[in-house]
């Protein structure tokens, strides 16, 4: 029983620890993304291994999981149905175990293996969907490199990674009824889970992140000179109700929205063909071949 509890707090103070590294590392300090996955992947770790405390305490134990590996190797069956075997038949665990004081416990693959048996009584489904197992798995990834200091992706895979693993997690503990993760957030950090949480919030975060980040970019390639020349200008994208429709080399309209992709506003300013000035190109009359684009002004010369 100990130990459960052990794991239920270690594991909620190594996540609020993910999202406060987060958040420092959103604000400028990159060096913090190695320490938010470090956390992560430890409380990802511990909440697992509660799942598999659920089934049996002693299952956390590499000697109690070989023995449950065997028997779905022998009766080739799964590992939870080779599990539920051995526990019908009154298999005791913990003898297993006792008299070791420090036993080895399984990895994060074990636990997966086991847990993506689960299936939903009612709908038949996977209760384990493949995309967390994947996310998992290019942590272990990361979270390797890191400890082989070689440490190289790109800082947005990072933060959407990050993402689908706070939402599968969140999701995980659920299902198996472990924790509600929503109310063990700690406070200073609760804005940034709730924007992890929802997956609409977070891409639009994400969105507004690569605004700032595109025009960022754009400012400091240019000689302060030269900032003056920069056409920089942010658009609402009425596809998706955002202030995200910014310029885009590889767009055909030269803009597009870093959240839905769109890359047409009738407020997208173009040259007048007449008289050169900016307008909006709704505003625009096409007057055919070599005068798509006229403006206001050269229409009604008299009006203005
Ligand atoms: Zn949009
Ligand atoms: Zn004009």
């Amino acid at each position: 029983m100990r130990i459960k509890l052990d794991m239920k707090s270690n594991a909620i103070d190594s996540f609020n620890e993910a999202l406060a590294k987060l958040e420092s590392a959103q604000t400028g300090d990159l060096k913090s993304y190695k320490f938010t996955i470090l956390h992560l992947s430890h409380a990802i770790e511990l909440v697992l291994k509660m799942y598999l405390q659920t089934l049996d305490e002693n299952l956390v134990f590499s000697k109690c999981y070989k023995k449950v590996k065997q028997r779905a190797s022998e009766k080739k069956i799964d590992l939870l149905a080779a599990f539920y075997e051995l526990e019908d038949d009154g298999f005791d665990f913990r003898a297993v175990i006792a008299g070791h004081d420090n036993p080895l416990t399984v990895n994060v693959s074990d636990v997966l293996a086991i847990a993506k048996n689960e299936k939903c009584g009612t709908t038949g489904n996977n209760f384990v969907d493949q995309e967390f197992i994947d996310d998992i798995d290019w942590m272990k990834g990361v979270r390797n490199a890191i400890e082989h200091f070689q440490f190289e992706f790109t800082v947005k895979e990072v933060r959407l990674c990050i993402g689908r693993l706070v939402r599968g997690l969140d999701e995980f503990s659920d299902i198996f009824s472990l924790f509600d993760l929503e109310k063990e957030v700690g406070k200073h950090c609760y804005e940034t889970f709730q924007v992890l949480a929802d997956e609409y919030e977070h891409s639009l975060a994400e969105a507004h992140m690569d605004v700032r980040e595109a025009k960022d970019a754009l400012f400091k390639g240019t000689r302060p000179k030269h900032q003056m020349f920069i056409e920089w200008n942010e658009y609402y994208c009425e596809e998706c109700n955002n202030e995200t429709l910014i310029p885009n080399d590889d767009s055909k309209t030269g803009y597009k929205c870093t959240f839905c992709g769109n890359e047409e506003s009738g407020k997208i300013e173009v040259d007048c063909d007449v008289c050169g000035l900016l307008w909006a190109n709704e505003e625009m009359s096409n007057w055919g071949e070599n005068l798509a684009h006229v403006c206001p002004r050269c229409v009604n010369p008299e009006k203005w």
